[in-house]
């Protein structure tokens, strides 16, 4: 690992680099892991147990961890979940890290839902943009894939995202064979009105319930999807990358003033660029999403240790990232949903 050092052209510290060589400068916290949907690949509808309330970071917690991360060089920061926007302190917990020297992007991860009610208070608490799941524009196959969501509201949910500036909006779809296979030319036909980048991502395995089960079996590959999107709406244009560790390939429909993005971890692991820390709700450093692998941050943090402790356990995590995944050898993480690690 490099040393945390100050660069000779700025004081801003250098992102710490892990022992394969990866500068690890992305925070991805998670807020909660409960959740107002349960898609099918993501959480059951029965028997969930969720972390009790004191187990969860707070507020300033939170920015605690951020100030240290900042420190070590870390710059951006997303909020997931769970649905991040159940927690009653988000506008809080977002004005508590834009104020945090050193981080340059705050972005969010959301369903959408309550989006209309707090789209604009985030954007003036200083969140820059969101990413806004939602799989297919079909309201059948919606209830059948993500359950307890109604079209109507993850789309006001758009609506006020983009209303609010919060942008450039992302627009996040997980496909499942004979759920929404079908649907991805609708959604890909987004970018031909709106300039969003419509992501499609392949179903990954987690934990070890009828959800891995789920994604085993409804897995379609992204060569699938981009091959039924250039059948019926013609050839995708590549576009180049301008962050190299942006996990999405990107291209655009003629005309189109959005894009289209493939995420493609099972067909196409992108490990090598992976630049990203996990911070689960309560307090864990999870070192990759197909890992198992933690360290207790929140042990550090309420033991008393200060600042200096957390940048060591940062700096441990960081040093200890894992890399590579056996998803195609049907080897995936076991001991969490992604529900409760923040995908
Ligand atoms: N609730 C928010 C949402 O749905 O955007 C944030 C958390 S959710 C876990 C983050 C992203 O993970 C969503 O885009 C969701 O589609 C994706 N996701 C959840 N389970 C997944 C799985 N098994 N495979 C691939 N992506 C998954
Ligand atoms: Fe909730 Fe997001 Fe998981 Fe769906 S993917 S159940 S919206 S946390």
């Amino acid at each position: 690992m490099s040393p945390t050092a100050s660069s000779p052209a700025s004081s801003a510290p250098i992102a710490l680099h892990d022992r394969f060589g990866r500068a690890i400068d992305y925070l991805r916290i998670s807020l909660t892991d409960r959740c107002n949907l349960r898609c099918a690949y993501c959480m059951p509808t029965e028997g969930l147990s969720f972390a009790p309330d004191a187990e969860l970071l707070d507020a300033a917690e939170i920015e605690t961890v951020v100030r240290a991360a900042a420190e070590l060089g870390f710059r951006k920061v997303r909020l997931t979940g769970g649905e991040p926007l159940l927690r009653t302190d988000v506008v809080d917990i977002v004005r508590r890290i834009a104020a945090v020297d050193g981080i340059a992007d705050i972005s969010l991860t959301t369903n959408g839902i309550r989006l209309p009610q707090l789209a604009a208070p985030l954007k003036a608490a200083g969140l820059r943009r969101v990413n806004v799941h939602i799989d297919t524009l079909q309201p059948e196959n919606l209830k059948r894939l993500m359950r307890w969501g109604r079209l109507e509201d993850l789309w006001a949910g758009l609506g006020a995202a983009e209303a609010a500036g919060l942008v450039p909006i992302k627009v996040n779809a997980v496909i499942a064979r004979g759920f929404n296979d079908e649907d991805v030319v609708g959604l890909a036909a987004l970018s031909l009105d709106h300039d969003w980048t419509v992501r499609f991502i392949e179903l990954m395995p987690l934990g070890s319930g009828q959800e891995s089960r789920f994604a085993i079996d409804r897995y379609v590959p992204n060569h699938e999807v981009k091959a039924r999107i250039v059948a019926a709406l013609g050839p995708l244009e590549a576009l180049p990358n301008a962050d190299l560790a942006d996990e999405s390939r990107n291209f655009r429909l003629a005309g189109a003033p959005g894009r289209v993005g493939f995420i493609s971890p099972v067909s196409e692991p992108y490990c090598g660029t992976c630049n990203r820390m996990r911070l689960t709700a309560d307090g864990k450093l999870h070192l990759c999403l197909l890992h198992d692998d933690e360290l207790d941050l929140r042990a550090a943090l309420r033991g008393g240790g200060g600042p200096e402790a957390l940048r060591a356990i940062l700096a441990r995590a960081v040093a200890a990232k894992p890399t590579g995944h056996a998803l195609n050898r049907g080897i995936h993480t076991e001991a969490r949903r992604m529900h409760a690690i923040g995908g």
